[in-house]
């Protein structure tokens, strides 16, 4: 039977004496397969994907798993404790001001590919080869300087990164502000994301920006050029994606059973459980980074929010109204959608200064349906 193990794993101390650590679940099956790795609220408000993490946890402990799965519900305790009366201010780093997902590392260029492919030709020994070498390469960047200590927002990714490593398919459980279900996929991997049965896919291009989806697949973009490059055909790709689980500072067990039970289907079509699978809805709406679009307030006023998430906007449409008290005759303005496209997002407050993002519309023009 599988085998279920919590360790404790110490991530900075503090200047109380106490100290964060994370809870890291690891469920590791008799035989071989897949190594996942799934966090959740590394933006600390975006609480849902702990209550999936929850279920995927149970169901793993009382089903044949075949390979490993690594589990950190509640992965940045400071964040999730950073508390501006009732809000959790969980996006950003509270001494920095840093986006709390944009603080991971690329190791692609620190890898010395000739090195391992001078070792085996073999996709799997390969495979293996490369992970060590992603692990190694983490250690050096994040730790050279060490000497003279690691700064404060670093730490967290640094670990985080290192628990992901070794996996083959790497999950970042995030939500959106007031939000329906979307993921981010890289761009050539929509095919694949469709498994995972989400209505709406955002497909970002193969390039860095601190993300931990993008800091996991980058190495890989570059392993799988070299493994072409030599004819080694590429057996089961790694996968990395962002799960948008609809809105922050909310949980919902009954969505968490259900959003759960997808990524069960997803697991069990990556062989890692056996049963039967269901297929993934694969009326989804994809569209490239480009088609995701900002609407940012054209002055400051209270928000009456006319559209929402998941619902259908054709261009011409009212988004939203903005009510002006800087003028004494009290108007409100009425911003229209540009193009057609499907609510993703919008502000969770209806208080907003001028340049504040409203609404995050998928446009339509380029939208395929599977
Ligand atoms: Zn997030």
């Amino acid at each position: 039977m599988n085998s279920y193990n919590v360790t404790k794993k110490p991530i900075q101390t503090l200047a109380t004496g106490r100290s964060h650590s994370l809870n890291v679940h690891t469920i590791t099956g008799d035989t071989t397969g897949p190594h996942v790795y799934i966090q959740a609220s590394v933006h600390g408000s975006e609480l849902q994907g702990n209550l999936v993490i929850r279920e995927l946890i149970n169901y793993a402990k009382t089903n044949i798993l075949k390979g490993m799965i690594t589990l950190v519900p509640m992965a940045n305790p400071k964040a999730s404790e950073n508390k501006v009366s009732t809000f959790t201010q969980g996006r950003f780093h509270p001494e920095t001001g840093d986006n709390w997902n944009r603080l991971y590392t690329d190791v692609s260029s620190q890898i010395d590919f000739e090195k391992i492919f001078s070792k085996s030709s073999h996709y799997q020994e390969l495979v293996t080869l490369f992970k060590s070498e992603i692990k190694a390469s983490l250690n050096k960047l994040y730790n050279e300087n060490s000497s003279y200590g690691i700064k404060s927002e670093k730490i967290l990714a640094y670990h985080l990164q290192d628990l992901a490593s070794s996996a083959d398919i790497v999950l970042d459980l995030h939500t959106g502000p007031v939000a329906c279900e979307y993921l981010y996929t890289r761009s050539d991997h929509q095919e694949l994301a469709s498994d995972l049965g989400f209505p709406f896919v955002i497909q970002i291009p193969h390039e860095f920006d601190g993300a931990m989806d993008e800091a996991s697949f980058m190495p890989w973009v570059v392993f799988e050029k070299e493994c072409l490059k030599r004819n080694i055909a590429i057996d089961k790709p790694f996968e990395a994606y962002t799960l948008e689980l609809c809105s922050e500072e909310v949980i919902d067990s009954k969505l968490a059973a259900l959003q759960a039970d997808r990524i069960i289907n997803f697991l069990k079509l990556r062989g890692l459980f056996d049963g039967v699978t269901q297929t993934p809805c694969k009326h989804t709406h994809s569209a490239s980074l480009e088609s995701f679009k900002s609407y940012y307030s054209p002055r400051g006023g209270l928000i009456e929010f006319m559209k929402k998430p998941s619902e259908k906007v054709n261009a011409g449409d009212e988004l939203y109204r903005l009510y002006d008290f800087s003028d004494n005759s009290l108007p409100f303005y009425s911003i229209k959608a540009e193009n057609s496209g499907f609510i993703i997002n919008h502000s969770p407050s209806a208080a907003v200064s001028q340049g504040i993002c409203v609404y995050q519309v998928l446009e339509i023009k380029d939208l395929k349906v599977f």
